[in-house]
């Protein structure tokens, strides 16, 4: 049997890589860090069935920040697969807390290829990392070949962390890839997304509790994928015979005003109703003109993005609608 360890399993993407893990006959160990309050809403329904939690699912307490328990969980799991997805994962609050998103995003990521390092048998590993590393590329789309320009300070510390894993790749021979992630949205995104932000709101106008949602610049354009289809991209690097970097991204940039008319059309309502701004939510610095060219997994991996910005809009607020507290 094969045995993973997620590093950010109650996130969004580890809930969906621990349910492609168990389905495919997988250990699953998941590292949390400890909190006074024990809700994982994502992983409750893993937890309900007794087959599972405590029999292929196991969860260790440890932070970023504590490599002694990191090693010690490391050494008794010893997994075949290692995927690095946690970290402080919100752009617009790196400007708030660059320190620690620092410390966990960048030294994180390294403490733990240091941990790797002195393990008589490495696991093969995958780090997440973000198209925020492009911040205001020259060209578009980018590749896995376009310099990395961050301009926010998780892109910084981003960019720290997929450097450090290639330099461990080419130097100490490591299996490790980066999974160069776009915007990936689900039912599961942290309600301070903007995406998810947008559908909880459409439900709660369609259901009479508002009539208005706030919002920051809507002049973005994002390149938003479905986030279970990057998950399966993320395990399709593991299983490739070389470690390698990949561009998980659908290859179309949408405007937030496209997914404000794709999500308020789900309750047959104009968005321009209903749309208030704040400069609370405008950032110090964006992005720009970033669009993934998936061109390299398409063709290595056979991975694609398959859900379109409707779908997209559709799942996340059918989603909310039913699930008013979720
Ligand atoms: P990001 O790409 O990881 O920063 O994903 P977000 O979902 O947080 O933001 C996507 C884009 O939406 C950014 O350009 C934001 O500036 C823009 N945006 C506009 N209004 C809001 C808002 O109220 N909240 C968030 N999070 N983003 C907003």
């Amino acid at each position: 049997m094969i045995t993973a360890l997620i590093t950010g399993i109650t996130g969004q993407d580890g809930s969906y890589l621990t349910e492609l893990l168990l389905d495919k006959g997988y250990q699953v160990h998941g590292l949390v860090r400890r909190h006074s309050s024990t809700k994982r809403r994502r992983l409750d329904h893993l937890f309900a069935d007794p087959s599972i939690y405590g029999r292929r699912l196991h969860l260790h307490y440890a932070d970023l920040d504590d490599p002694t328990t990191i090693r010690r969980v490391l050494t008794t799991v010893e997994p075949d697969e290692l995927y690095h997805l946690a970290g402080q994962s919100h752009v617009g609050a790196s400007f708030e807390i660059p320190e620690s998103t620092c410390d966990t995003t960048a030294m994180g990521t390294l403490r733990l290829l240091e941990i790797i390092r002195d393990l008589p048998k490495r696991p093969r590993m995958l780090q997440t990392s973000s198209s925020e590393i492009f911040g205001r590329p020259d060209t578009t789309p980018q590749s896995e070949a376009t310099p990395h320009r961050p301009v926010t300070p998780y892109g910084v510390a981003k960019t720290f962390a997929t450097d450090m894993v290639r330099v461990y790749r080419e130097s100490f021979d490591f299996f490790a890839c980066n999974a160069i992630c776009y915007n990936h949205e689900s039912p599961r995104r942290g309600e301070s997304f903007v995406t998810r932000k947008i559908s909880r709101g459409v439900a709660a106008i369609a259901r009479g509790e508002t009539d208005h949602l706030t919002l920051g610049s809507l002049d973005a354009r994002r390149d938003w994928g479905f986030a279970p289809e990057y998950v399966a991209g993320m395990w399709q690097m593991l299983q490739h015979d070389t470690p390698d970097d990949y561009v998980l991204a659908t290859g179309r940039s949408h405007s937030l005003q496209d997914f404000l008319e794709a999500a308020f059309a789900v309750v047959d309502r104009d968005y321009r109703d209903h749309i208030r701004t704040d400069p609370r939510f405008v950032r110090p610095a964006e992005v720009h003109h970033l669009v993934g060219d998936p061109s390299k997994a398409v063709a290595e991996l056979g991975w694609r993005a398959q859900t379109g910005l409707q779908e997209l809009a559709r799942i996340m607020v059918e989603h909310d609608l039913q699930h008013p507290s979720l």
